[in-house]
């Protein structure tokens, strides 16, 4: 069975280990992780994901921004993506939503939902 390929975009370790660790409950995933939101640009272009998972608030580039980019190369247009962002920021939701994202997630992350979404865009 072909492995699906996830990456993930994230610049707080702490998150990124909890990702780290949802991921590895769904079996057959390779995981690429990026902390820069430019160079998580550049990882996902140069690769073939099944699935992207993106922080908004990233150093030197933005989730919103990363997502954009990739809308304009036509074989990321079917590719699902999740957007990630702190519950704390107001207007978020509405401003990740408008961007064109189909799947928003606040942080905490909460561990059954989130590996229910990713499973479900995996259809796995
Ligand atoms: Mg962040």
């Amino acid at each position: 069975m072909k492995k699906k390929k996830v990456y993930v975009v994230e610049d707080n370790e702490k998150n990124m280990k909890l990702f780290r660790a949802i991921l590895k409950l769904i079996p057959d995933l390779d995981i690429f992780e990026e902390s820069r939101g430019d160079l998580g640009l550049e990882l996902i272009k140069s690769g073939d994901p099944d699935l992207v998972i993106l922080d908004i608030q990233l150093p030197e580039m933005s989730g919103i921004e990363i997502y954009n980019e990739l809308q304009k190369i036509e074989r990321f247009k079917n590719v699902p993506f999740i957007a990630v962002t702190s519950f704390a920021m107001k207007g978020d939701k509405e401003r990740i939503l408008a961007a064109g994202f189909d799947n928003y997630v606040s942080k905490p992350i909460k561990i059954h939902e989130f590996r229910e979404l990713v499973q479900k865009l995996l259809k796995v």
